[in-house]
């Protein structure tokens, strides 16, 4: 349908108006110098020729068949949601306002726009039962540049309009009026008043107020409505009912449930003279320019639109250098269906300027648009937003509502089989425990460093320091070790089998899925074709059907113009032959829903491929992931694996070392008991020959006097005795000084090695632990030096 709009002739069309000689002109005796030929629409003026669209009046065509010939289709046009333009063009004096019907005194029903309105409201009558309608109505004006509004509520007053800027007044409170152009290049008017109508009465009305406003600008303003250019906007809304039933059958109704915008622009044109006029005179120049910007403008768009060659260029069309070109921009060269009226005075007196608007007519006949039906963005939204519900209903009645549900059943299962797989796994773990439970129970009874199994923690606290023995301790921890090993050892065989099961439980889904895939089926391109071209060859075959059931119609009607008693039989034939072609349309109209419905549910099934796709590749990536966490495990393990032996190889070194130290220590011990012995030895000799002293020099004191009292030979033994006595008693007292020196020093040392002893249990008991005591440069406990040092020092003073 579209394309057969897009598709039709859309130049603008052009029709000649020749008003015939009014009274002025036969006052002044003027002679009519056009010539149209009868039966073409061929005008002549002088020695130029023209051929239009169409010729009214004069010779030409009558006046009144012009809104049948050249508005009506407009007026259908806006139906589909096909833009329309009228525009008259002309000098001052042409016709163009009694043409139009813009001017009030012309009465209602003379004019084109008066016409339309009648039109419009008969057909809306017709169909107000199928279609929603909506209508507004816009009037405006633009002089000198100024775009006014000739539907404000509050007329302008006398006042406003006779002074000698009244074009530049506007209502108080009222914006001025801006052209404006959305993103999708519609030009629209932003701040003129639309007036929504439901009568032909109400937009009489409108046009009686706008023609007056205007009317009233004409008489005050010393003729300057022939500057100003009048725009009367009809703007159709319709809202297309669900399914029309058509009662014609005629393409027409079958675009339906649609949001249609369409718009016809009635344009009364300034008068033409006034451009050419300033346009040549030097002086009014720039004043001209000014005023009549518009239709300059018009001029240049129109020769840049109708020059073959220009348009081919792609050259510039200057639609923003006037308001008027730019609010008939669609109408020019764009989205719209045109037809210029050109209005042309038949006397010879205005005879440069008829020459002048039938060149500006013919060249306007190049122009070509490009109508398409206007769709409004909401419609549009709509239609889709339909299509959707549509494709979800009938995906919905081809599920049955299932597919959902199915999905989420097989996520059920899976679920369960994952459940299931869990609850074995518990199992395993279950029954492992308890093995290794006996086996530990069993651990304990026979071996005398009882080892429990919770670990390597409660083992080292299980250790009691004061049965602290080296050899055993090695053990022990030799245990500890191994026991951690294998518990890390067990706990990543676990992990490594529950993922090795992950990897399984993937690679399933993944070829369960696969083997789905497979289903669909893989030519998927090739049955779509084969559809589309099932779809297709219903169609030509349910044209063919159609043209035969036309040209049998043709065949009947001719028949029925013999109306020959005899023919009756073959008619009966014919509407027989017609009626099993009705019915084969039908049934053909049947086939290709149906086929049209299986693309459709084909369409499903390819997205639901898809996602199966889609799943596969998820199911793949969780595949890799997994065994990349499998390799990442593994490599952890033996590195754990690798670190803990060399932890276990240092802790078993550093157990030796500790022992040999020990041994030193307790040879020590030995060496400085020994010494300790002799040296109580030697004090106990000491004090056994002091007493001895003693003893003797009593005695020989007692001597001392006898011999004193009796003779004097004896006085010198008795010295040399005395300094004997004095000499040892000497000795004996340096011994028993060195013996308590000694005995201190001894103390002293015993403390530095109980101290030492202290301090090597809390090595050993870091070692057992697992961790490193802290260590000298060399490796040996820095306390150990410190007190081996120590009593090496003793050992000097001992000897
Ligand atoms: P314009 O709007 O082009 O300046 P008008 O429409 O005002 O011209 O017409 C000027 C005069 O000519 C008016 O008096 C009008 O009644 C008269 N006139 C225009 N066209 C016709 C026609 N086709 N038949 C009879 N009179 C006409
Ligand atoms: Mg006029």
């Amino acid at each position: 349908m579209e394309a057969a709009a897009a598709s039709e002739d859309c130049c603008v069309k052009v029709a000649v108006h020749v008003r015939p000689l009014i009274g002025d002109e036969k006052l002044q005796g003027c002679k009519d110098c056009v010539a149209v030929t009868p039966g073409k629409p061929q005008v002549q003026i002088g020695t130029h020729s023209f051929t239009f669209d169409h010729v009214y009046g004069s010779t030409g065509s009558p006046s009144s068949s012009m809104f049948e010939e050249c508005i009506v289709p407009l007026v259908d046009g806006l139906f589909q949601g096909y833009n329309a333009t009228v525009l008259a063009y002309g000098q001052t004096g042409s016709g163009k306002t009694y043409t139009m019907g813009t001017g009030f005194k012309d009465g209602c029903q003379t004019g084109l726009i008066p016409q339309v309105m009648n039109a419009l409201f008969a057909k809306i009558e017709s169909l107000k039962h199928q279609i929603e309608f909506q209508l507004h109505v816009s009037f405006i004006e633009i002089l000198k540049e100024e775009v006014r509004d000739l539907l404000v509520s509050t007329p302008l007053n006398k006042s406003d309009t006779t002074s000698p800027n009244a074009g530049k007044v506007h209502v108080p409170g009222k914006p001025p009026i801006q052209i404006r152009e959305s993103s999708n290049g519609v030009i629209t008017l932003a701040g003129s008043t639309e007036v929504s109508v439901s009568a032909l009465k109400e937009m009489a009305a409108c046009l009686e107020q706008g023609s007056l406003s205007r009317a009233t600008g004409s008489t005050n303003m010393n003729n300057q409505s022939s500057r100003s250019h009048a725009i009367f906007t009809i703007t159709l809304e319709q809202m297309r009912k669900l399914n029309p039933i058509s009662g014609d059958g005629s393409p027409n109704d079958i675009m339906s449930e649609e949001y249609l915008c369409a718009k016809l622009h009635l344009v009364d044109l300034a008068g033409s003279e006034r451009a050419k006029r300033t346009g040549s005179d030097g002086m009014r120049f720039k004043e001209g320019v000014h005023i009549n910007k518009g239709l300059l403008a018009l001029g240049n768009v129109i020769s840049a639109l109708g020059d073959e060659k220009k348009r081919k260029e792609g050259a510039h069309v200057p639609y923003r250098d006037s308001k008027l070109t730019r609010l008939l921009q669609d109408s020019l060269g764009g989205n719209s269906r045109t037809v210029m009226i050109a209005c042309i005075s038949p006397a010879d007196i205005n005879a440069e300027e008829t020459l002048n608007t039938l060149k500006y007519a013919n060249r306007a006949r190049n122009i070509q648009n490009k109508p398409v039906v206007n769709r409004d963005p909401m419609s549009n939204e709509m239609l889709k937003m339909r299509q959707q519900l549509e494709y979800l209903q009938a995906e919905l009645c081809a599920r049955g509502g299932s597919d959902e549900v199915q999905v989420l059943k097989e996520r059920i299962a899976w679920l369960e089989a994952a459940n299931e797989d869990l609850f074995q796994e518990l199992q395993e773990f279950r029954s492992r425990c308890t093995i290794v439970d006996n086996r530990e129970t069993d651990a304990q009874e026979s071996s005398p460093c009882s080892i429990k199994s919770d670990g390597l923690k409660r083992n080292l606290q299980s250790i009691e320091p004061s049965d602290y023995h080296m050899g055993e301790t090695m053990i022990a921890g030799d245990s500890i070790e191994i026991d951690d090993t294998a518990a890390k050892e067990w706990e990543h065989t676990l992990l490594q089998n529950t993922m090795d099961k992950e990897l399984h439980e993937l690679n399933r889904r993944l070829e369960d899925k696969e083997s789905e895939m497979k289903l669909f089926g893989g030519d998927t391109v090739a049955l779509k074709h084969h559809f589309g071209k099932k779809i297709q060859e219903l169609e030509d075959e349910k044209r063919a059907v159609q043209q035969e059931r036309d040209r049998l119609l043709a065949e009947i009607e001719n028949l029925s113009a013999g109306s020959d008693g005899q023919k009756q039989k073959v008619q009966d034939i014919h509407a027989q032959k017609l009626k099993y072609l009705e019915a084969r349309i039908l049934e053909l109209k049947k086939k290709q829903e149906n086929q049209v419905q299986l693309l459709r549910q084909k369409q499903k099934s390819d997205e639901a491929a898809k996602r199966l796709q889609d799943e596969i590749q998820f199911i793949k990536s969780q595949k890799v992931q997994l065994q990349h966490r499998i390799k990442q495990e593994a490599e952890q393990f033996r590195q754990w694996k690798a670190s803990r032996e060399k932890e276990l190889l240092q802790l078993r070194k550093e157990g030796r070392r500790n022992e040999y130290e020990r041994h030193k220590l307790q040879a020590l011990n030995q060496r400085q008991k020994m010494v300790l012995q002799r040296k109580t030895e030697e004090a106990a000799m000491a004090t056994k020959r002091l007493k001895e002293l003693l003893e003797a020099r009593k005695s020989s004191v007692r001597d001392n006097s006898t011999i004193a009292n009796g003779n004097g030979t004896n006085g010198q033994t008795n010295e040399k005795a005395l300094q004997r006595w004095l000499n040892h008693e000497l000795e004996v007292m340096v011994n028993v000084h060195e013996v308590r020196f000694e005995y201190e020093k001894q103390s002293q040392v015993r403390a530095a090695l109980a101290e030492e002893l202290a301090v090597l249990k809390q090595v050993d008991e870091f070692a057992s632990k697992g961790l490193s005591p802290p260590r000298g440069k060399n490796g040996f406990s820095r306390y150990l030096i410190l007190h081996v040092t120590e009593c090496k020092n003793c050992q000097n003073i001992f000897t």
